[in-house]
């Protein structure tokens, strides 16, 4: 298992950025890791090269017809150490994407070890500043060249890497202000709404774009079918805090299972909260405010982590939560999360995995 993956080294390494003009996902490391799979052969040819442009054909499927799916995580460096957060979590997910798409499943203990042995060659690219992260993109796409539907014969895997700053830049703690979409959806039950596959962002681009010129950061999603049950926001799930409990919609086929989630709900209990799946309309939201009971609003993510919701508008009615400000389980949370991420707390759930040095 440990063996030595194959390693093509470049020429000339790149120059890194200075840590403190980091963004989000802009630059990219000396290299990445590659596997392919031919009906023939399987998945085969598992190899870490250079970073730089590939090869497609113009008639590739993916491009047609949008085999494609992603993951997203992140390694940490903390003292002389890389560390992944859950990284299995993440395997397991893109092969639940993979085989809704009918793309062929890989081998995840396989992959986890490419991944580590990519990310030890590239260990000096992750950046140590406060909210700063190495970003990990693997993702999967259909190769084969042709125009006929069916599902293709060739795919290619790739993990890209990306040195990158706090998602919205800055304080990764500023509430935002989200526009509940009355008109467009995301995804349905029975749909591909529950698989990270890339169609999905596509989908909500429009509504985005119009939310973004209308001053708001995000959507919230509501159902498919009756538009009146709350599911999740651009690329967070969504929580709520009503009467001191953490509240946030159960997994229902639309909704994207989060691992950001799955650990904050598990984090929540840790801590002593009451939690809560279930389904939330959104008139019962309005109606809790109203009351005084809805205390906190946040999203939650790999790329922000835990991200405070400021201010809903659901068609014309504007509510403000908690005052414009991150509430204290928000923030206890935020807390209790990004320090067992970064090494600065114990981690007795056993999420933290280290890169070994090869
Ligand atoms: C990736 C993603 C999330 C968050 O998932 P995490 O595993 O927590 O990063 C939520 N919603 C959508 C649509 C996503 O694509």
């Amino acid at each position: 298992m440990s063996d030595k993956i194959q390693f093509q080294q470049r020429e000339q390494l790149k120059e890194k950025p200075d840590q403190s003009s980091l963004t989000f996902g802009k630059v990219f490391t000396d290299y990445m890791l590659s596997f392919e799979y031919s009906i023939d052969k399987g998945w085969h040819d598992l190899k870490i090269i250079p970073y730089g442009p590939i090869e497609l054909s113009p008639a590739a499927q993916c491009i047609h017809y949008g085999q494609s799916v992603f993951e997203g995580l992140k390694a940490y460096k903390h003292d002389d150490e890389v560390v992944l957060f859950r990284p299995e979590e993440n395997f397991k997910r893109i092969n639940m994407s993979l085989s809704r798409l009918k793309m062929p499943e890989v081998d995840e203990a396989l992959l986890l070890e490419g991944l580590k042995q990519l990310i030890d060659i590239e260990r000096d690219w992750v950046p140590q500043g406060e909210g700063q992260s190495l970003y990990i993109r693997p993702y999967v796409f259909a190769t084969q060249e042709g125009l006929g539907v069916h599902p293709s014969h060739e795919y290619r895997l790739l993990i890209i890497l990306s040195p990158s700053g706090s998602y919205y830049g800055g304080d990764s703690l500023r509430p935002t202000k989200i526009y509940v979409e009355d008109e467009y959806v995301r995804a349905v039950r029975g749909g591909v709404g529950y698989a990270k596959v890339a169609g999905n962002y596509a989908a909500s681009l429009l509504a985005q774009s119009n939310a973004n010129s209308e001053g708001f950061d995000q959507v919230l999603w509501l159902d498919g079918v009756e538009q009146k049950y709350v599911e999740e926001v651009g690329s967070m799930n969504i929580f709520f805090v009503i009467d001191g409990k953490v509240v946030t919609p159960e997994l229902n086929g639309s909704i994207l299972p989060g691992i950001t989630r799955k650990t904050v709900l598990e984090l929540a209990k840790t801590l002593g909260y009451e939690v809560d799946e279930r389904r939330v309309a959104i008139d019962e939201l309005y109606q809790y405010h109203k009351e005084g009971r809805l205390q906190e609003v946040f999203g939650t993510g790999t790329a922000a982590v835990i991200s405070p919701v400021g201010e809903l508008q659901f068609k014309d009615e504007k509510i403000v939560i908690n005052d414009n400000q991150t509430g204290p389980i928000t923030q206890k949370l935020y807390d209790n999360y990004t320090g067992i991420q970064s090494g600065k707390l114990e981690d007795p759930h056993g999420w933290r995995v280290v890169v070994p040095k090869y």
